[in-house]
C-alpha cells in the first residue's frame, strides 16, 4: 500500500503550476485532496488532471478563494475535516510576487508591493497553519512550504518577494522547532526557475511574458543542469518531504531544487 493512500492533503495554489503538478502526484498515490485557488476554470482543470491520475471524484474537494482572506483559510481547513475527517499533509504552495515594470529597483518599489507580497507569501501561511496544526497534530502529519531559491542573499528584480521568501525560510525553521514536539514535521522546498504561469499570476502582461521567456531561454543556458525546472520536479520533492516513511529524519530543512543555479552564482561571484 502506498504511504499516501487513505491520507488527506491540502495543496494551496493548486489551480496552476507547481501546486497543480503536486496535486496530480498526490492523486496518483491515492491521497484524498483539497485543491484551492482563485481561478475556478483552472482549478477545474486540476480536478480533471487528478481524476486522470487515478483519483475518485468524491476524494477531491475543490474550493475557490484567496489565501489573504482569513475566513477562506479557516473554511478550507474546516471543510477538509468535515469531508475527509482528518488532515495529514499541508502544502503551503500559493505564492506570488509583485513585478514592477516601471524600472524602479530595490526599495524604490512601492511599499504597497511589500505589503501584498508579505501577505500572500508569509502571513497567509501563518494563518493557515494556525487552523491546520491541531488536525496535523492528531495525524502526526507534515507541512511543506514552497519557498524559493530567491530567498538567498543576492540581488533580485523582485526584492520584496526575495525578502518574503527569506522570512518564509525562517518561519519554516521556527515552526519546525516547535511543532516537532507535537509530532508535526515542517520543511520547505526552494525551487529555482520553474516553467509555470508565475509571472502572469504576478501581474505580467502577455508582451512582458514573451520578453521574459526570451530572457529565460538565455538564462537556462547558465543553469548547470542545462534546463529550467518542471512543476513535477518540485512536486516529487514535496511528496518526498511529506512522506514520513521516506523522510522522517528531515526536519526544518530547506531543500534547494535549482539545477545547480545557486552553486553557479556563488562560483561566478568569486570569479572562479
Ligand atoms: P503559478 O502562478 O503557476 O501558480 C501559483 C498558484 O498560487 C496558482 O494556483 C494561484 O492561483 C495561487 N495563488 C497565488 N496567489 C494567490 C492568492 N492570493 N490566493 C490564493 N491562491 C493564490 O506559479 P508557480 O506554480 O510557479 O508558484 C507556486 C509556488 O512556487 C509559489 O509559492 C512561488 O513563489 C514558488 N516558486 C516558483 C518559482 C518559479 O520559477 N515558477 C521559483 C521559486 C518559487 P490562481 O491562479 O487561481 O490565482
Amino acid at each position: 500500500m502506498n504511504f499516501f493512500s487513505e491520507k488527506v492533503a491540502i495543496v494551496t495554489g493548486s489551480s496552476n503550476g507547481i501546486g497543480r503538478a503536486t496535486a496530480a502526484l498526490f492523486a496518483k498515490e491515492g491521497a484524498k485532496l483539497t485543491i484551492t485557488g482563485r481561478n475556478e476554470e483552472t482549478l477545474a482543470e486540476t480536478h480533471k488532471l487528478c481524476i486522470d491520475a487515478g483519483a475518485k471524484g468524491e476524494d477531491i474537494l475543490q474550493l475557490i478563494g484567496d489565501v489573504r482572506d482569513a475566513a477562506f483559510c479557516e473554511q478550507f481547513v474546516r471543510k477538509t475535516i468535515e469531508k475527509f475527517g482528518q488532515l495529514d499533509v499541508l502544502v503551503n504552495n500559493a505564492g506570488a510576487a509583485v513585478f514592477d515594470f516601471t524600472g524602479k529597483t530595490g526599495i524604490e518599489q512601492p511599499l504597497s508591493n511589500y505589503d501584498t507580497t508579505i501577505d500572500v507569501n508569509v502571513r497567509s501561511i501563518i494563518r493557515i497553519c494556525k487552523f491546520a496544526v491541531p488536525h496535523l497534530e492528531k495525524s502526526k502529519g507534515a507541512i511543506v512550504n514552497v519557498s524559493s531559491m530567491g530567498s538567498s542573499p543576492f540581488i533580485s528584480p523582485v526584492p520584496y518577494y526575495a525578502m518574503a521568501k527569506a522570512a518564509l525560510d525562517q518561519l519554516t525553521v521556527q515552526m519546525a522547532g516547535t511543532l516537532i514536539k507535537r509530532g508535526i514535521r515542517v520543511n520547505s522546498v526552494n525551487p529555482g526557475a520553474v516553467a509555470t504561469n508565475f509571472a502572469v499570476t504576478s501581474g505580467a502582461t502577455k508582451d512582458m511574458m514573451e520578453q521574459m521567456m526570451d530572457t529565460m531561454a538565455d538564462y537556462a543556458k547558465t543553469i548547470p543542469l542545462g534546463r529550467t525546472g518542471l512543476p513535477e520536479d518540485i512536486g516529487k520533492i514535496i511528496l518526498f518531504l511529506a512522506d514520513r516513511s521516506q523522510s522522517e529524519i528531515i526536519i526544518g530543512q530547506r531543500i534547494v531544487a535549482d539545477g545547480g543555479t545557486l552553486l553557479m552564482n556563488s562560483l561566478l561571484s568569486q570569479n572562479i
